[in-house]
């Protein structure tokens, strides 16, 4: 049996597709702006990872100042316009703000950071004095928002700066992972601009490692920063996972974002596996390609799922499935899957971590019939290039570094993002970069002393 696959036209597509959160106009923006208490000490401000000045920037719309706005965001968050898109402002400062407690609607904060860096975009604004340069070069493996980030505060301290990066295009997961109905491609090549403008250079399609080895990265620069994110999703090892219609769901992701409107085909009959917020965002893009029914499937309970409330409360809004402690057991079809036969779990008792462990109920096999899969487990970091890398520590997948400034065991080199951290926001990616930067401009301004 071949695989029966759908598309929507290139006008359901930009439909289905439109921003989650429109761009406010300006007069709603100042409106906006004007329901903000400006609190002292402000919660939306400590709880930013970047710790944006979010009463200081909203002031500044309320009077017109809209360049001095988007300075503010972009002097402690580099990809604020991205952050105003992408970040999740529930549970951030939207969530922390004030507001909250007068039963009254959070400000906007996302998309008045949106307006004012959009503000500066669409009127050529720069923004920054770069200084000249102070004869020192930094290295940065990976152009995702933690290198654009360092590389860009370590160009307004006069370091020239090059960033490696292997795909053909930069900005990382932030470019290709986000959902297009909260941050579109354009606008993230846009901002990478800015970033260039400032005088960060970015050689594409150069894998380090394979197209340039990191002996010759360490002759050729001061210093080097790791920003290579995580890797690939992990794989399922059941029968039948070489099955036709079995993706990784960042690859599906990037697909529909890069391919023209209207031609991304999708399975009838999608099925995702993975209960975290990359599962959400393959579900939601399944549905809104025109899959009749997505479902998702969870080994543990509807509680312990670890995406965020909010997102599940999308991927419900759009009519996606879900099916609780369920598991997969194996791929059925012939040479395209046709189907996935699961067990039924139900929870054991904690394990280290604190959490119940999910145990098979015998007997309880069912199959789901699908067209197209979707795995969404997880991603894992590139072992085997973190380990070539000469005194930087590789421990529970991941590179060992200080996240307080990026520091590994190796003085030159340094380390940040989701490569560190995990599997985080960009917003977290930005700050790992910035503090890096502060940290390696230190390093080597001490040097030269
Ligand atoms: C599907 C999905 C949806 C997401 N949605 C959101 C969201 O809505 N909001 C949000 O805030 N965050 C979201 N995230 C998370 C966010 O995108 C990441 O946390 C962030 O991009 C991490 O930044 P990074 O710079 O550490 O790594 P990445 O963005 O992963 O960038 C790493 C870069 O390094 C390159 N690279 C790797 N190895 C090499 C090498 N050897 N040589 C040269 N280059 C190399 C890669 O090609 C890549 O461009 C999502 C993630 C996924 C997977
Ligand atoms: S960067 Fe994100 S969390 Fe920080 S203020 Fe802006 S939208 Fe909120």
């Amino acid at each position: 049996m071949t695989i029966s696959l759908k598309k929507i036209s290139p006008e359901e597509y930009r439909k289905n597709f439109a921003d989650m959160k429109p761009a406010l106009s300006e007069s709603a923006a100042i409106v906006e702006a004007g329901r903000c208490l400006f609190c002292y000490d402000a919660p939306c401000t400590n709880i930013c990872p970047t710790h944006i000045d979010v009463p200081g920037f909203i002031k500044k719309i309320m009077t017109g100042n809209y360049i001095g706005s988007a300075k503010t965001i972009l002097s402690e968050n580099i990809l604020g316009e991205s952050c105003g898109r992408a970040c999740p402002v529930e549970v951030l400062c939207e969530g922390a703000c004030v507001m909250n407690d007068k039963d009254e609607l959070p400000i906007k904060i996302g998309q008045l950071q949106r307006f004012s860096t959009e503000w500066r975009r669409n009127n050529k604004k720069s923004i920054f004095d770069i200084p000249e340069s102070n004869g020192k070069s930094v290295g940065l493996i990976g152009a995702g928002p933690a290198s654009l980030s360092c590389a860009a505060y370590l160009k307004l301290n006069g370091y020239d700066t090059l960033i490696y990066e292997a795909e053909e295009l930069a900005g990382g997961l932030d470019a290709f992972g986000v959902a297009e109905y909260k941050l579109t491609l354009k606008s993230v090549l846009d901002e990478i601009e800015m970033i260039k403008e400032m005088g960060v250079k970015i050689q594409t399609d150069t894998k380090v490692g394979k197209d340039i080895s990191f002996d010759e990265l360490l002759k050729k620069h001061d210093a080097l920063f790791i920003g290579i994110g995580l890797g690939r999703t992990r794989s399922l090892e059941i029968p039948g996972n070489d099955l036709n219609g079995i993706h990784d769901t960042i690859d599906f992701v990037k697909k529909y974002k890069t391919n023209p409107p209207g031609e991304t085909a999708v399975g009838k009959n999608v099925i995702v596996i993975g209960g975290g917020n990359t599962s959400v965002d393959a579900a939601t893009a399944a549905k809104r390609l025109g899959a009749d029914t997505v479902t998702v499937l969870y080994r543990r309970s509807e509680s312990e799922m670890p995406a965020f409330a909010h997102e599940y409360e999308h991927a419900k809004a759009d009519g996606v499935n879900y099916q609780w402690l369920t598991n997969p057991i194996a791929f059925m079809g012939d040479t395209d899957v046709e189907a996935v036969k699961c067990i039924r779990m139900e929870l054991g008792e904690p394990d280290d971590s604190g959490r119940r462990q999910p145990i098979s109920v015998p007997g309880t096999e069912f199959t789901i019939p699908a067209d197209m899969v979707f795995l969404a487990l997880g991603q894992v970091a590139d072992k085997e290039f973190i380990k070539s890398i000469p005194e930087v520590g590789f421990s529970n997948g991941k590179i060992v570094a200080d996240p307080k400034n990026g520091k590994t065991s190796n003085p030159r080199i340094f380390a940040g993002g989701d490569v560190v951290h995990g599997a985080k926001e960009v917003v977290n990616a930005v700050q790992a970069g910035k503090l890096a930067a502060y940290e390696i401009n230190k390093f080597l301004s001490d040097e030269e002393d």
